[in-house]
């Protein structure tokens, strides 16, 4: 079980006012909060550790690259990846998409497929779009239904010798759906396609293991995980990381240097050119560290609470639609009143220091499938409460009050 309570003391934030209100933070999917353990992680980096990595002799260098690679291995350990050099650290879910998506460029011919699903953030959409006129390679789309899952059948029928690679969130952020990764990879294996599975939504909810996925491509973002912004990571089977070109050239990935040939480093410095965010990937650790100390099961157990208490309130508002009502879902609840626009909504909220998500969440498409401009969107984490969900009831009340 979880104290929320002594939980919510971890993150300073939670204490503060937003127009005179008490903050009630529901844009969890966008960014989490950061707790003190973090943020004391980062205050003693520069406070004490502050060197360049991989390079001095000295012993600041030393001591900030040892707490780096300790990093990359509290990730290896978290998502069970076999070598820690499978772990890429990146500037985040987009920058590790990008990075996929510009090696395939040398993989990918005319006539190839790409297949995306309908559930797509842009950032899963945009990198593919762009490979495909790179290459001649086609996208294709796996349709989803009115429940906001993806059509399985519908992705049998797309799947076939010309599928070289399949992209799939893990968790829609627009909606919350769990796809069924593992069922998805598996299909995908069976016609010799790689898989990507963008994971950004799912990292706060549940723990991914890589090798029980048999995933190829798997993708995350440290600060939805309690983490700081800018940092994530990019894991790769150790077969495809050798075989995909780097992504960037410069210091840091070479191994030797001449005018005539550059060679490459080996893995996994090879796809990170240049100063890293030292202090971000530490940080990154230790939000790990501090989610699992709360316990993943606990999360999951407590958030199921959340979704299933602020679901049934919000549906006692007449003329509310929720979006995304499959039975497999985490904590985001997207929703609609009749007649009323989502920003205004979303703005009214504010003046209350309730803090939500109003528009298309980057997923335009489900927004066109949907045929409305956006949604209200709501999520939760496992530091919010019941009577902060109450507070949220209340205000799409009033809203709707003041707006009809
Ligand atoms: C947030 C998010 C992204 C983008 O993450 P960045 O940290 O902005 O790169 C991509 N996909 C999903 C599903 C997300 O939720």
């Amino acid at each position: 079980m979880l104290n929320v309570n002594k939980i919510r003391e971890d993150f300073p934030i939670l204490n503060r006012k937003v127009n005179g209100k008490p903050l009630v933070y529901f844009d969890n999917a966008a960014t989490s909060q950061t707790p003190q353990q973090v943020i004391d992680v980062i205050v003693d980096y520069y406070s004490n550790f502050n060197a360049n990595i991989h390079r001095g002799v000295h012993t600041l260098s030393q001591e900030a690259t040892d707490l780096y690679e300790q990093a990359r291995i509290k990730i290896q350990k978290h998502f069970n990846a076999k070598y820690s050099h499978e772990i890429i650290m990146t500037s985040g879910t987009t920058h590790s998409i990008n990075l996929v998506a510009n090696g395939f460029s040398a993989l990918l011919k005319k006539g190839d497929e790409i297949l995306v699903s309908a559930l797509e953030h842009h950032s899963n959409i945009v990198p593919w779009q762009m490979l495909c006129e790179r290459t001649g390679a086609q996208l294709r789309v796996i349709p989803m239904n009115q429940q906001g899952e993806l059509i399985l059948s519908d992705y049998d029928a797309l799947l076939s010798e010309h599928t070289k690679l399949v992209f799939v969130n893990h968790i829609s952020n627009a909606l919350g759906t769990i796809n069924p990764v593992k069922t998805i990879i598996d299909k995908a294996h069976q016609v010799g396609a790689a898989v990507l599975i963008d994971g950004a939504q799912a990292c706060p909810h549940l723990i991914p293991d890589v090798q029980d996925l048999d995933v190829d491509f798997y993708v995350t973002s440290a600060h939805k995980i309690c983490g700081p912004t800018g940092v994530g990571m990019l894991y790769g089977k150790e077969a495809w990381l050798n075989k995909l070109p780097p992504y960037q050239g410069g210091g840091e990935m070479i191994a030797e240097v001449t005018f005539e040939k550059t060679t490459y480093a080996d893995l996994p410095h090879k796809f990170e050119a240049g100063t890293p965010n030292i202090c971000g990937g530490i940080a990154f650790g230790a939000a790990l560290d501090y989610m699992n100390a709360i316990g993943f099961e606990n999360i999951a157990a407590y958030e199921k609470e959340l979704l299933d208490y602020g679901t049934q309130q919000l549906l006692e508002i007449e003329g509310l639609k929720i979006y995304g009502v499959s039975e497999n879902k985490t904590s985001v609840i997207s929703f609609n009143i009749e007649g009323i626009h989502p920003y205004d909504i979303g703005t009214i909220l504010d003046k209350m220091g309730i803090a939500v998500r109003t528009g298309h969440h980057c997923a335009q498409p489900i927004m066109d499938f949907y045929k409305i401009p956006g949604t209200v969107r709501a999520s939760f984490a496992f530091y919010n409460t019941k009577s902060e969900i109450d507070a949220l009831v209340n205000g799409v009340k009033k809203a709707k009050m003041m707006l009809s």
